[in-house]
């Protein structure tokens, strides 16, 4: 195992020794496909020691960025996310146990780009971008054109994901993420629902984003129905009617967690309930995070 300490020496590591190595964040995901799926990598580069890739920074400009190095609990108990996007505290909160987010890195869920991750969806809902470091330089992509199938990103095998960027907000924005798993935790998302819109004080909402995990061979936004609630007043029907459109969109499977069919019921449902949830604190409710109960 090699311990760079700078992103350059990491990339070189990857670029000298060929094909087969792996970085190596949290190791959440990386330890278990290499002690119960069978991977053998060649050799590990442990990101760890590289400073300055864990942080959560709030700018000038009202952009937030997230390290990727940054543990999902760190995420959770920010005070600078829990106030300006309480739902992606939430979808941090909803990642394994407590010792597995103590341990967890939002790089690593997305570099490991399961379908079923669940702080992609929000991610994706509030428009952020990540950026990526590799021997040939720098780029930064949508976080929306990331992911390109189970396990599959856009990034090459020497580059690494060293940090995500959430753009300024409106001081109008509301949203929500809802997993949904049977288990209720320590489970993986049998669907993850991200929802974002302005929200004005007559409730006509705009900018509407709705994000859905588990679905589909990576996270996809549900266009058609965004532009059924875009411009639009809020009502409990138009939230229903949006979430029945929802699961026309989606394109689940059927696997050991859950049929094709029983994941569309439950993105329609679970689609009507986030986008109700999101304006609730705005009407005086208590939000969904606020109501959620975690037992650790
Ligand atoms: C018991 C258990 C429960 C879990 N529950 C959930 C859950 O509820 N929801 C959920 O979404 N996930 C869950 N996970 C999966 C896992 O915890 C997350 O995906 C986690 O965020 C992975 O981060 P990591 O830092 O541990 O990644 P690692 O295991 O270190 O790395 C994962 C992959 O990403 C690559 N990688 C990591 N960081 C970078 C980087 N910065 N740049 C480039 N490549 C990188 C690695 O090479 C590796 O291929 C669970 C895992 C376990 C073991």
């Amino acid at each position: 195992m090699y311990q760079p300490i700078s992103l350059q020496e990491a990339s070189r590591l990857l670029k000298e020794h060929g094909p087969g190595g792996r970085f190596l964040a949290g190791g959440t995901d990386l330890v278990i496909a290499i002690k119960e799926k069978g991977l053998v990598p060649k050799y590990v580069v442990d990101l760890k020691k590289i400073p300055g890739l864990s942080a959560i920074r709030e700018h000038a400009d009202g952009s937030v960025t997230i390290g990727a190095l940054t543990t999902m609990r760190e995420v959770e108990i920010s005070p600078a996310i829990i106030r300006k996007f309480p739902f992606l505290a939430q979808s941090a909160a909803e990642v394994g146990s407590i010792q597995i987010r103590n341990r967890a890195t939002v790089g690593g869920n997305m570099a490991n780009a399961t379908p079923s991750a669940d702080v992609a969806p929000g991610l994706i809902a509030l428009n952020a971008t990540a950026k990526i470091v590799g021997a040939r330089g720098e780029k930064t992509v949508p976080l929306e054109e990331f992911f390109r199938g189970p396990g599959q990103t856009v990034m090459e095998p020497d580059e690494i994901l060293t940090e995500i960027t959430i753009p300024k907000t409106s001081p109008q924005l509301v949203g929500e993420y809802i997993k949904f798993s049977p288990r209720d935790m320590m489970d993986l998302a049998y669907v993850g629902v991200a929802v974002t819109y302005n929200l004005t004080d007559i409730n006509r909402c705009s900018d509407v984003r709705i994000v859905l995990g588990a679905v589909a061979p990576t996270p996809i936004r549900a266009r058609n129905s965004e532009a059924i609630l875009e411009g639009q007043i809020l009502t409990a029907g138009l939230a229903a009617k949006v979430g029945e459109e929802t699961a026309k969109e989606c394109k689940p499977i059927s696997d050991v967690r859950s049929s094709a069919d029983y994941r569309r019921a439950m993105v329609g449902v679970m689609t009507k309930r986030a986008i109700l949830n999101a304006a609730a604190p705005r009407n005086g409710k208590v939000s969904w995070c606020d109501r959620r109960d975690r037992r650790y």
